[in-house]
């Protein structure tokens, strides 16, 4: 894109006058509004100029959103944007980290943050929590919501890490998944953040909407979802690619009003839900 031009906002229907090709920049000047937002945007955010295999994939008849040299255009940038990302959930074991995970279903890492410092103190081995009515822990769990089902999933879960896994939680998905309460989603957590093996993609709601709205998917079960992802992302990449996607879904892909504007993916990203696209978008690809 040229210096000083900023495309204008897109129309709510996602059709884009003058755009001939999908990648092809607009030319309208900037309105003053679009000139103090891109002025505040950060200088990371400045939209990646498009690698070889990128411009070779476009002029290449037919648009494949998951044409191997997009994925890997897709995956660099996340790389550049979120060099080093982890889990957010404070944990300090593998237990500790399933209880977080556990919790932070329908609640925000914040929150969940917020909670599991005195929840651990209170309660500091597995099996004091195995020991307890799941009622006694709902009022330390309550600000998470759903606290009488993250309750009886964070107890039931305890007793039968003690009961059948000596205390340990297990590094095996097929025997997390036998635990109360965790599903695909917090084993990959468990799995991926604590034990480092790449067995699945953790699919939480940041992932699964960006997924889609980068058209790495159509799905929209998360177990599905995940069976695309793993299909197109090196397993070597699976651990650290939900990282950065949910850290891409808190920073600037949010569910509304995603800061397209300042997103370095911009320019690969077609979904029709956008804020602004220098790109055609796709109508039907919604988050
Ligand atoms: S929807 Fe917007 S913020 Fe999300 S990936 Fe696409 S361009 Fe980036």
């Amino acid at each position: 894109m040229p210096r000083g031009v900023v495309p204008r906002q897109p129309a709510r229907t996602g059709r884009q006058d003058k755009v001939s090709g999908a990648l092809t920049p607009m030319s309208a000047k900037p309105s003053q509004k679009q000139l103090s937002r891109a002025k505040t945007a950060p200088v990371k955010a400045k939209a990646a100029p498009l690698s070889k295999a990128t411009k070779a994939a476009k002029s290449a008849k037919g648009y494949n959103p998951i044409a191997p040299e997009r994925v890997a255009e897709i995956l660099k940038r996340l790389n550049e944007l979120y060099p080093q990302v982890t889990c957010a959930l404070t944990h300090k074991s593998a237990w500790e980290l399933l209880v977080a995970t556990i919790l932070s279903a329908q609640s925000t890492d914040v929150n969940v943050n917020r909670v599991t410092p005195e929840l651990f103190r209170k309660y500091p081995t597995v099996e004091a929590f195995a020991a307890l009515p799941h009622e006694q822990l709902e009022p330390d769990v309550r600000s998470t919501g759903f606290f009488r089902n993250k309750s009886k999933s964070v107890v039931g879960a305890a007793k039968k890490i003690v009961a059948d896994f000596g205390g340990q939680v297990p590094d095996d998905i097929d025997k997390l998944l036998t635990l109360p309460g965790v599903a695909r989603k917090t084993a990959n957590v468990v799995l991926g953040s604590w034990f480092k093996k790449a067995v699945g993609v953790v699919v939480d709601t940041h992932v699964h909407r960006i997924s889609r709205r980068l058209e790495l998917t159509k799905e929209n079960d998360p177990q599905k979802i995940e069976q695309d992802l793993m299909k197109i992302i090196p397993q070597d990449r699976w651990i650290l690619f939900s990282h950065q996607v949910i850290w891409h879904g808190r920073k600037l892909c949010f569910a509304r009003k995603p800061k397209c504007v300042e997103c370095p993916l911009e320019n690969i990203c077609h979904a029709g839900d956008k804020t602004w696209s220098t790109v055609e978008m796709h109508k039907k690809v919604v988050g």
